[in-house]
């Protein structure tokens, strides 16, 4: 009732100890921190915007993980498990809580990630009779749509939705 309980107050950066402040329009609700814009989010609702088997992967690893030296969780007060995942040769590590389903982001690790590389837009036709041209464009662009949709499917993809529904890439 009267406020700072420090047990029960709002979600803390395990790194600086400032408050986190939630992120508006984020497809998940997310905390950012304002010190290391680091980010935390829960698992559960991770997986209900976005269910797929690399986070289930990422929760079986993390209960397995021993949790010695982990940060301190934003929302709770155990300790956070690191957790290492390995998308296309990087190490990404994250830090979750197995208690109350928090992720936390450093922001160092994200910047690591590649970005599935998004399809350009077919060029305009400047000349008369590039209809043709601009039509092979728009098939090409198409296909490399398609291209780079499959690719996400296979490798990377729970990491970079977990980047856009995090904010981190609007
Ligand atoms: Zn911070
Ligand atoms: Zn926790």
């Amino acid at each position: 009732m009267s406020g700072g309980s420090p047990d029960t107050g709002d979600p803390r950066c395990p790194r600086c100890g400032v408050a986190l402040a939630p992120i508006p329009r984020t497809p998940v609700l997310t905390y950012r921190c304002p010190g290391c814009d680091g980010r935390a989010a829960t698992l559960a609702a991770l997986r209900r915007e976005h269910d797929s088997p690399e986070l289930t992967e990422l929760w079986f690893q993390a209960r397995r993980a021993s949790p010695a030296g982990g940060l301190a969780c934003p929302t709770c007060p155990s300790s956070m498990k690191r957790v290492a995942l390995d998308p296309r040769g990087l190490a990404i590590e994250l830090d979750v809580c197995t208690i109350c389903e928090t992720i936390w982001l450093d922001p160092g690790e994200l910047e690591r990630l590649p970005v599935t590389p998004r399809p350009t837009s077919p060029p305009d036709p400047l000349l008369p009779g590039a209809e043709d041209a601009l039509v092979d464009a728009r098939v090409r662009g198409y296909l490399a749509h398609q291209r780079s949709l499959a690719h996400a499917q296979q490798v990377g993809t729970a990491l970079e939705w977990l980047c856009v529904l995090v904010g981190w890439w609007a």
